[in-house]
């Protein structure tokens, strides 16, 4: 679609002032200027379901946390080298959401940080620097963490500190459909990498996973399908993170966290994206021996992490998140719109796989059934036209052709339904 001229002035506003290359979602852009519950208004008053951000995690712009921000703003705000409830209190109760080992935390200003903080509890632990990580992963954008992502190559190469592991997919298993072979496929592949970096100078240090594959396009995998995996790691004597970024805090609906979706026991785990429901929070949370060998190492302070506004915004995110019974929410009409794409998925051939759990979830588009062949422009397609007609989402997967649905966790059945109803027309136009 042509931009018009207001867009048109602001895209260049926007590469001029901030560099060119800047993701921008959607063929005409939206200009966003206000956000309440699940929804999002453009500078036209014009109001859009917003499907897709998991960031406002208990609504947009919710009362209840915009006023504990306000307050503590109003009152205090400095770093954590002074005695303040605010953290302790905090890391009280995240801590209290986890299984009985991972009692300590420390906190960060982004996803990024918390990974690149626990790949160095990693080398402090077990004195070694390798790590595995899937080949279609994104952890976080520091010089260490980006290093992770296969996709954008560092400059001169890869050092080799990193072996990357195939990335699940579910749509088609590497090993053959039976769970336990596509299991047992993703096992050797693990135990092959810690093979490979054992014989390096780096030696092998951590795996590194989202525990729902998010970024990998979210494979419904068997239960169990983590277990060989883990217990080659500890095996190795290596370390486990849980990179809870996007399935934490209740996404998933039966699960506070994505790890016990899983069905395994991390010794690090790192969080972000809805922490502090939009205010930048990140943390680490791991155990008391794996923090004391990780400040004994390096130390560590940062000068906004765990800040008494940051703790705030998140112990109310925390408390309102548990108040309204949103993880129960996503459970619920999560299962209602699994429900309802599945009926889609009967009408419209375009549809290969629907897949996801909780309120994250989506479907892969494919131009024809039987290969299973990607559908990446239909997806675009797809995205674009839902956006015209009021409704966000997003792509992702290894050829972005996979429909992402994450909306904030107050969506309701009435959500549910528009957003079918406006996903039902928008792929009978493209068929
Ligand atoms: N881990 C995962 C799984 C992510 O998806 C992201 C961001 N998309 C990050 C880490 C990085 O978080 P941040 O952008 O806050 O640094």
């Amino acid at each position: 679609m042509a931009k018009n001229s207001t867009t048109a002035q602001f895209i260049e506003r926007r590469e001029r002032l901030l560099g060119p290359k800047l993701d921008l979602f959607y063929d005409d852009p939206v200009h966003i200027v206000r956000g309440e519950g699940v929804w999002l208004f453009d500078a036209d008053g014009r109001r859009y379901l917003d499907c897709y951000n998991n960031v406002p995690h208990v609504g947009h712009a919710h009362p209840k946390v915009v006023e504990a921000i306000a307050s503590q703003a109003a009152t205090l705000n400095t770093h954590t080298r002074y005695l303040h409830d605010g953290i302790l209190d905090y890391v009280e109760r995240l801590t209290a959401t986890f299984g009985d080992r991972l009692s300590t935390a420390l906190l960060t200003c982004t996803g990024s940080e918390a990974n690149d903080v626990a790949l160095r509890m990693g080398e402090a632990v077990t004195g070694r620097r390798g790590i595995i990580a899937t080949d279609a992963t994104y952890h976080g954008n520091t010089t260490a963490v980006s290093q992770l992502s296969s996709t954008r190559p560092p400059i001169g190469g890869y050092t080799g500190q990193v072996r990357h592991v195939p990335a699940p997919d579910s749509y088609r298993p590497l090993g053959g459909e039976s769970g336990d072979a596509f299991a047992a496929a993703f096992t050797r592949e693990v135990e092959q990498a810690i093979e490979h970096l054992q014989g390096t100078e780096f030696g092998f240090s951590t795996l590194i996973l989202c525990p729902y594959f998010a970024n990998e396009g979210f494979p419904d995998l068997p239960g169990g399908f983590l277990d060989g995996s883990v217990a080659a790691v500890r095996k190795a004597g290596g370390l486990i993170i849980a990179d809870e970024v996007q399935p934490g805090f209740g996404r998933l609906g039966s699960h506070f966290w994505g790890h016990e979706r899983a069905g395994f026991e991390p010794d690090i785990v790192t969080l972000g994206k809805p922490m502090g429901n939009g205010h930048p929070v990140g943390g680490v949370v791991t155990s008391s021996d794996i923090m004391a060998a990780f400040r004994n190492a390096f130390g560590y302070f940062n000068t906004f992490g765990g800040n008494p506004v940051s703790c705030a915004a998140a112990m109310a995110t925390l408390e309102v998140l548990q108040e309204e019974n949103l993880m129960q929410n996503a459970y619920d009409v999560g299962g209602y719109a699994r429900e309802r794409l599945d009926q889609l998925a009967g009408k419209h051939d375009m549809i290969g796989d629907v897949r996801g759990a909780g309120f994250f979830f989506g479907i892969e588009l494919v131009t024809d059934r039987k290969n299973k062949t990607p559908a990446p422009d239909a997806t675009a397609r797809v995205v674009d036209s839902m956006r015209e007609n009021g409704i966000l989402m997003g792509r992702t997967g290894l050829n972005r052709q996979v429909l992402k649905i994450r909306p904030p966790m107050p969506f309701s059945r009435d959500n549910v339904d528009q957003l079918m109803s406006v996903l039902d027309e928008s792929l009978s136009s493209l068929a």
